[in-house]
């Protein structure tokens, strides 16, 4: 949730103050002391080896021909390597083999985390209806998506020795590789961001 305008403890109505180097909504009723931090919430990433090749998939509600990895939210109570192996359990019927982590990336557009595994599955692929339908890749012919998720993938093919090639989905033209390493000097700009922004 981006923006509360109510309070979900009280019902008071928010103000929209500084607190803590951002402007955040913050409930100013005595006692009450809610604050919508609005921190990324993590998602779990696989990426799931089966029978030597690479499995993507299609979202049922996402235009055709564009495939990704197997995600998903945790539970409560829950580690993140069984979360990832109970959600490609839930979606492919697929059963985790091991998960070992890839990395941790940003998914800003949607205020996320993502947390990648590289899962090896086995089993037989039964869709749920949330997936629309599935491919299995040949890793060295993957072709890897400019996000997140995408730069999981490549830093996986990279620590095997497999070529890492990037497109364009809106294109399908490839492009150089978009990964960057962290400019530290941006960390400046962040803490000033709950200055400027409002
Ligand atoms: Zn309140």
């Amino acid at each position: 949730m981006h923006n509360y305008r109510f309070c979900p403890q009280c019902g008071s109505e928010l103000e929209h103050l500084p607190m803590s180097g951002r402007y955040r909504h913050v409930c100013l009723r005595d006692g009450c002391g809610f604050v919508h931090w609005d921190n990324p919430l993590p998602v779990l990433a696989a990426v799931v080896e089966y029978e030597g090749k690479l499995l993507l998939a299609r979202n049922a509600v996402w235009p055709e021909k564009m495939f990704a990895l197997v995600t998903g939210f945790m539970e409560r109570d829950e580690t993140p390597e069984l979360g990832v192996a109970r959600e490609l359990k839930e979606e492919t019927n697929l059963d985790t083999v091991s998960a070992s982590l890839i990395g941790v990336y940003d998914f800003m557009r949607k205020n996320e985390l993502i947390i990648a595994y590289h899962v090896q599955a086995t089993g037989n692929i039964q869709l749920s209806e949330e997936l629309a339908e599935y491919k299995l890749v040949a890793p060295e012919k993957m072709r890897i998506w400019n996000a997140g998720t995408g730069f999981a993938v490549a830093d996986f093919l990279e620590r095997r020795g497999m070529p890492v090639r990037f497109y364009d989905r809106a294109t399908g033209d490839d492009i150089p590789d978009p990964r960057r390493p962290t400019d530290f000097s941006l960390l400046g700009a962040s803490l000033q961001y709950g200055i400027y922004q409002k």
